[in-house]
């Protein structure tokens, strides 16, 4: 009985030690991306990000359509210039990296005659971003500009990301059926190539409604607009705090719900999922665990069945003794 013992547990030990490494995956990224209390990210000077002035935007799409040609994507079955497209509120998606949407009013009080508002949508370069912290192989990861890259060689396909993502942002090539890709705004980035953020939507903007630069510097600026202009602006940059900072920040003249950007806590996300699934996963327990109680199972099955009976991988002694007889029998 002990050694059925011995080989149940070895078994568990086994199974528990095959499955570790995807907790040390967990653990193999960059601590300034994936920590939410790492203050580097959020502390680094070097971070690049955009200012979006939406007071400034005027529904022209041209964003649109150079972020379309930048990143290869395919062709629109109606133009850039069309604006019938403001008929539905639209999200990011795997062939449109950002999206302009319109909603009914001014862009701000001092806009009056203005009839709507312009709000454009791609993914924010979170400081401390929960789709980093949620890829368990390190698919996404921060750049040292502050950039959230994607690796598709490497993506296993979970779309944890999309869940993880506070912004709804990743989406997923479902029409793809050989290697599917999350896709998202990178900020640009061409790693191949090792260059940085370099925003084509912003370089496309004719009204300067979208500023691409250093994040601290962009906040320093957004500051004295709002205490040059209170009329015009609302006293809230979007992205300053929200879920722990972002890269894109937002200058809006009214309420930020009402322009389909979503009210979002001061906290992010990582710092409360990733204390209790560092403390799941460390040192492989919750996998150790797992197959622990397995093993408990089998064992306890093991222990029900008569003791004449032939375990996993063994003959009975009536069988085995029969085998010797009939050796004894063959001439050699
Ligand atoms: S907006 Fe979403 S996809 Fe973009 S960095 Fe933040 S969590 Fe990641
Ligand atoms: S930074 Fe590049 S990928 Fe991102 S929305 Fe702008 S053009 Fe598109
Ligand atoms: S290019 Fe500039 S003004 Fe035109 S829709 Fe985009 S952000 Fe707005």
């Amino acid at each position: 009985m002990d050694q059925k013992r011995r080989k149940i547990l070895q078994l568990g030990l086994a199974a528990a030690s095959a499955a570790a490494p995807v907790s040390a995956l967990a653990d193999s990224q960059p601590d300034a991306a994936k920590s939410p209390s790492g203050a580097a990210a959020a502390a680094n000077p070097d971070h690049v990000g955009v200012l979006y002035d939406t007071t400034l935007c005027i529904g022209c799409r041209e964003c649109e359509a150079a972020c379309n040609r930048r990143n290869n994507l395919p062709r629109t079955p109606v133009p850039f210039s069309d604006r019938e497209v403001f008929r539905t509120p639209r999200r990011p998606s795997d062939t449109a990296f950002t999206v302009v949407n319109q909603y009914q009013g001014s862009p701000s009080t001092d806009q009056a005659a203005v009839p709507y508002t312009y709000c454009k949508v791609q993914c924010m370069h979170c400081l401390y971003p929960s789709c980093v912290s949620a890829c368990i192989v390190g698919a996404l990861t921060k750049a040292a500009d502050g950039s959230v890259v994607y690796n598709a060689t490497i993506c296993l396909g979970c779309r944890y990301c999309q869940v993880a993502c506070p912004f709804e942002v990743p989406a997923y090539e479902f029409n793809e059926p050989l290697k599917p890709r999350v896709r998202k705004c990178e900020f640009c980035t061409d790693r191949e190539k090792g260059t940085g953020a370099n925003p084509a939507c912003a370089a496309a903007c004719p009204t300067e409604a979208l500023v691409f630069g250093r994040r601290a510097d962009l906040l320093a600026t957004a500051k004295e607009r709002i205490a040059s202009r209170p009329a015009r602006y609302l006293n809230h940059v979007y992205g300053e705090f929200e879920v722990g900072g972002t890269s894109w920040l937002y200058l809006v003249g009214r309420p930020v719900a009402e322009l389909g950007l979503l009210p979002l806590p001061t906290q992010a996300p990582p710092a409360r999922t990733e204390a209790i699934q560092h403390g799941i996963f460390r040192y492989g327990l919750l996998p150790t665990a797992f197959y622990g109680v397995l093993a408990g199972v089998m064992w306890l099955n093991h222990r029900r069945r008569p003791d004449d009976e032939p375990g996993i991988g063994e003959v009975s002694d009536e069988a085995s003794g029969g085998q010797a007889a009939r050796d004894e029998e063959v001439p050699r």
